[in-house]
């Protein structure tokens, strides 16, 4: 091997060392801008990441009877929602719903406050004071 065959090897480690240093360096400046993205996402409202609504399908939702619509419910089993006084209860119009009675949804205490609809009813249902 010769003299200037060994100094263009050199050369070219020189240039793979100084290309790997930039990779790093980018590396390092993702690795920044990703964790930019990730404290961007966590300024999103908690509200926003915890207000699933709840399903009919779910064990404690069937077992307080909760239905999204109140008229669909079954009031042979849950007969508090039977006659004139039942059939005004509504999730709007509950003591425990967390919104107005303008809200579509609002958040509930007897689920976790997750959502459920102002137009629904279950039968821990109470009077708004
Ligand atoms: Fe609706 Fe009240 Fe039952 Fe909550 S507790 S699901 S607001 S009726």
């Amino acid at each position: 091997m010769d003299r200037r065959h060994d100094n263009r090897k050199l050369t070219m480690e020189a240039i793979v060392k100084r290309e790997n240093l930039i990779n790093r360096r980018n590396f390092l400046k993702m690795g920044i801008k990703a964790g930019g993205g990730a404290l961007a996402l966590s300024a999103i409202p908690i509200k926003l990441v915890a207000a699933d609504e709840v399903t009919e399908e779910e064990p404690l939702a069937q077992a307080m009877g909760y239905k999204k619509d109140a008229s669909t419910v079954d009031t042979a089993k849950f007969p508090k929602r039977a006659g004139d006084a039942g059939g005004n209860q509504f999730c709007h119009n509950c003591a425990l719903y967390g919104g107005s009675a303008e809200d579509e949804t609002a958040p509930c205490s007897i689920f976790q406050n997750r959502l459920v609809r102002g137009a629904g009813w279950c039968n821990a249902w109470v009077a708004k004071a």
